[in-house]
């Protein structure tokens, strides 16, 4: 049993919900920056203060992906893609449902084994070896290192319900990073300041809106000082008079100079908050580019098409 799930072990009453959201969630293991200072000021300041986590030099590579490959049976989902981000990124990754934007995202925390091709953390290379002609992760132990290093949120919030939002958000980084509850607290807390839900902290996720559930996740996320956020479709979930407040946040993470990996249905918010924008159909990235590139003058007709309903949608 590795050390997630010992300490999963723990709670068997909700074990398997949350032995699953752990395993979304990302969370794990072994920490080195210090505990991020209590921060009073109100979240537009927060975000300006607060340094970023746990960064790279700016121009190193945080993710890359070389040549993915997916498939579910028959179905070729991921025909080679490459894509990468380096520190400070935003990369945007859109394109018609079904086109395997979630499968990329999934295949970057190898919640998903891509069948061929590379995938590198921070310059480490995830290694999968070959069992029996099914690819699988050859060391969990590196898996489980590197996805501590990995934000993850999803379109469904994935909180624990039984617990209330400082619980969720305080849970990984005392039971997988095994750091004082203390200091979980005190950077729960700030995290809940820079979303705007430090009010809400003993609140279990049922009483809160969409949107409050989903910045709750977002400082979950942020709590465990992770080098990249990996963004699944945060709003599409969401009444419309909540996304905002969510874009918002995200936004707001961007400026900080967090790196983050984006799929999103929200061209508007792409447009203006990514750095590099890549357009996903029938399992390749069609076009890539700068947001004034893929939006404003794409190549591909397939993309043209794609951004002009997009916009009239919206
Ligand atoms: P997107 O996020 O762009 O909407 P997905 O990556 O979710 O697309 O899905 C791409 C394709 O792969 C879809 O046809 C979907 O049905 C299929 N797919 C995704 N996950 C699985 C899975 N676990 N098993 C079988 N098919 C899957
Ligand atoms: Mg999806």
């Amino acid at each position: 049993m590795d050390g997630v799930h010992k300490s999963l072990a723990r709670r068997p009453a909700a074990s398997i919900f949350i032995k699953s959201a752990f395993a979304l969630s990302g969370a794990f293991q072994e920490r080195k920056t210090p505990a991020a200072r209590r921060c009073e000021a109100p979240v537009r300041e927060a975000f300006l203060t607060d340094s970023v986590s746990a960064a790279a030099p700016s121009g190193r590579p945080v993710v890359v992906l070389e040549n993915i490959r997916k498939s579910f049976g028959q179905l070729e989902v991921l025909k080679g893609v490459s894509i990468s981000a380096k520190v400070g990124d935003v990369v945007a990754l859109i394109g018609a449902s079904g086109s395997g934007k979630s499968t990329l995202l999934r295949c970057t925390n190898l919640l998903e084994i891509p069948n061929d091709g590379r995938v590198e953390i921070s310059g480490e290379e995830i290694r999968l070896e070959s069992r029996r002609g099914v690819r699988a992760v050859a060391d969990r132990k590196q898996l489980q290192r590197v996805r501590s290093r990995l934000g993850m949120v999803f379109q469904s919030f994935n909180l624990w319900p039984h617990m209330t939002v400082l619980q969720n958000v305080i849970e990984a980084p005392i039971h997988v990073l095994k750091e004082s509850r203390a200091a979980a607290i005190e950077r729960g807390e700030a995290m809940l300041q820079k979303v705007g839900l430090y009010e809400k902290r003993d609140v279990y996720p049922s009483f809160l809106s969409g949107g409050q559930q989903q910045r709750a996740a977002i400082a979950r996320a942020l709590a465990i000082e992770p080098t990249v956020m990996l963004f699944d479709e945060p709003t599409s979930a969401l009444d419309p008079e909540l996304v905002g407040e969510v874009l918002r946040v995200i936004r707001g993470l961007a400026q900080e100079g967090r790196t983050m990996i984006l799929v999103t249905h929200e061209m508007a918010f792409a447009r203006s908050v990514a750095s590099h924008v890549a357009f996903l159909h029938n399992g390749q990235i069609e076009e890539e580019g700068s947001p004034q590139k893929v939006f404003g003058e794409p190549v591909s007709e397939r993309c043209r098409q794609f951004v002009s309903v997009q916009h009239h949608h919206h």
